[in-house]
């Protein structure tokens, strides 16, 4: 009971550090079971997804696609060694996007350097809200920590930590560079009209 407790507490905080987003994010924790078998519920109230839908890949696809590294990391929940990774240090303008399925999760705008030694953000692309990323809690290791997946492909990103009191949200989103792939902000401004695009489809409401 102790270590429940710890948890709640754990992720209470890092609910607080969303400015609010605790109901999106405790739905989020609900459906990211499909990705994370071992993924612990904290609500019985599971909504199906927005529009997105997930991309299907068995394991061997997924090797084809992938290098090992990225392979590793997005589908077996590695992590690279600190400073190891290409963008842990990188500044270029543009956009990150989810080096498994395409869909574009970080701004260069909200990356900082934290010193960790690995890409550093403090939101999504969406805000932290951001309905592209799904966060659930992750007790491996012996320690409590909240898990950033992709959930259009249910890829391992990284994790949320609510320790970067300098930063606007408060949070540091810890991510492998194995797992994103830097777009250029050339490029990046066609892929975000193209969000937009989807975006306004998706708020219109529901018949
Ligand atoms: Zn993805």
């Amino acid at each position: 009971m102790k270590t429940n407790a710890l948890a709640v507490i754990g992720l209470v905080l890092v609910l607080a550090g969303c400015g609010g987003g605790g109901t999106e994010a405790r739905r989020a924790t609900n459906e990211a079971q499909t990705a994370a078998p071992a993924a612990t519920p904290t609500s019985g109230a599971a909504t199906p997804a927005a529009a997105m839908e997930t991309k299907v890949m068995s394991e061997a696809e997924w090797k084809a696609k992938l290098d090992p590294m990225q392979y590793h990391v997005l589908r077996e929940k590695g992590t690279e060694r600190a400073f190891t990774g290409k963008y842990w240090n990188t500044k270029e303008p543009g956009i990150y996007k989810c080096a498994g399925c395409g869909t574009p999760l970080f701004k260069s705008d909200a990356k900082f350097d934290s010193g960790c030694g690995w890409p550093s953000f403090f939101e999504p692309i969406g805000g932290t809200k951001d309905p592209r990323i799904i966060e659930v809690e992750d007790r491996s290791y012996g320690m409590i920590r909240v898990e950033v997946i992709c959930r259009a492909c249910g890829g391992h990103l990284g994790h949320v930590f609510p320790d970067a009191p300098d930063q606007p949200t408060g949070l540091r989103y810890c991510i492998n560079s194995a797992s994103i792939e830097h777009v250029p902000a050339a490029e990046a401004k066609q892929i975000e009209a193209a969000e937009a695009v989807r975006k306004a489809a998706e708020s219109r409401p529901a018949r």
